[in-house]
């Protein structure tokens, strides 16, 4: 790709930071595991944080330390990363899709009451593409119902709503590393929370079922190996250091993109959401109706042909084939969902990303645009 998708950033000191923990004896459960875990806590100003090795594995952990399993149901979206649903079922429980705000794009707090039953435990909301416009409402639909959220702010380290930082509206709130997240660890992930007792049940999980005190072979649980080396943990930390320059940094292309695609009528371009300051996880616009799926893929081919990297971010879970065979779900369960998500064009998004590259990418897109008829 001459321009990629996306692009970790990386610096020469960062990297040294990983090379002195090589040097060291702690390759793991070091001091950097801690110190990565604190400064996080801090960042959010949440009580605790605990790091392990993905961001599914963060969601899957915080759900079972909430004892949620088999019978048990959790409301989220149906437009996001497939591990928000897989998460629930790994526990045994079930995913409970709620259709998504035309606007936000996020799970729609409207929709809850309608899917609450008795066997509803929590509420699982995902700040897509890094926005959390409607967190608010449905942290409050959750209340009403005595419902726990667990928030998977994968997407969306710096963010805020309101001024309140992504990832502190969860009980318990889940972050992910993976590369082309606004920090990475490689692979990694965080649970944050203010309740220590959920904190411990998720330091006791992702460590084979140990006690806090006692030996290397006491196992109070059914356990896991979900933690995260001293060696992710130096670029992490590092990383975390830059979050504001990096959040500064994605606003600035983001706001390229903007600049470039004003009174582009078959595109509809992202903006900061309803109360927000975005980070931006990637920058993803739509086609206008009545373009459809058959256009926006053939979109996608033709741009990547060109050498601009592009992606159809997210295709419907609810309509992922072993969704499907589990749960019976069909076209149409879910319209906004589907219509969006059969419109998305994921731009090339990264920190390094220069003003004449996102030119090159809105004229690639133009020039696309103008070759691929309007259906209808
Ligand atoms: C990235 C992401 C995750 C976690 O991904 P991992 O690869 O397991 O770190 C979970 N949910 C969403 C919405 C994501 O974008």
């Amino acid at each position: 790709m001459q321009i990629p998708l996306s692009r970790p950033d990386v610096m020469e000191w960062e990297i040294e930071r990983v090379v002195e923990v090589l040097r060291s004896p702690d390759l793991a459960l070091g001091p950097a595991l801690g110190r990565f875990e604190e400064a996080f806590a801090a960042y959010l100003g949440r009580r605790r944080a605990v790091a392990v090795n993905s961001g599914t594995s963060g969601l899957f952990l915080s759900l079972l330390a909430l004892g949620i399993g088999p019978g048990d149901e959790v409301i989220t979206t149906p437009f996001t990363f497939i591990a928000s649903a897989t998460s629930i079922m790994m526990t045994g429980a079930r995913p409970v899709f709620v259709d998504i705000d035309p606007v936000s794009l996020n799970l729609d707090p409207k929709g809850i009451e309608a899917a609450v039953t008795g066997r509803t435990k929590a509420v699982l909301p995902v700040e897509i593409f890094g926005n959390p416009a409607g967190l608010d409402r449905v942290c409050k639909a959750a209340e009403r119902h005595g419902l726990t959220v667990v928030e998977d702010s994968c997407e969306a380290l710096g963010s805020t709503l309101y001024s309140q930082k992504a990832g502190t509206f969860g009980a318990m709130s889940v972050f992910g590393f993976y590369p082309n997240k606004q920090i990475t660890t490689g692979e990694g992930g965080m649970v944050v929370t203010d309740r220590d007792d959920l904190a411990d049940c998720c330091l006791s999980l992702r460590n084979q079922g140990r006690r806090t005190q006692g030996g290397w072979l006491a196992h109070e649980r059914l356990g896991y190996n979900f933690r995260l080396s001293d060696i992710n943990c130096a670029l992490g930390l590092a990383q975390l250091s830059r979050i504001e320059e990096i959040k500064s940094k994605r606003r600035q292309v983001a706001a390229w993109y903007r600049e470039l695609l004003a009174g582009e009528g078959r595109l509809i371009v992202p903006d900061d959401g309803e109360g927000c300051e975005t980070s931006w996880f990637v920058f993803v616009v739509r086609l206008t109706e009545p373009y459809g799926r058959l256009q926006r893929d053939r979109i996608l081919q033709e741009m990547s042909q060109q050498g601009i990297g592009v992606s159809n971010y997210f295709p419907p879970v609810h309509l992922q084939p072993f969704i499907v065979q589990q749960y019976g779900h069909t076209a149409g369960d879910f319209p906004v969902a589907e219509s969006v998500s059969g419109r998305t064009i994921a731009l090339p998004f990264y920190n390094r990303l220069t003003e004449e590259e996102v030119a090159l990418v809105c004229g690639v897109l133009r020039a696309v645009l103008d070759a691929v008829p309007c259906p209808g």
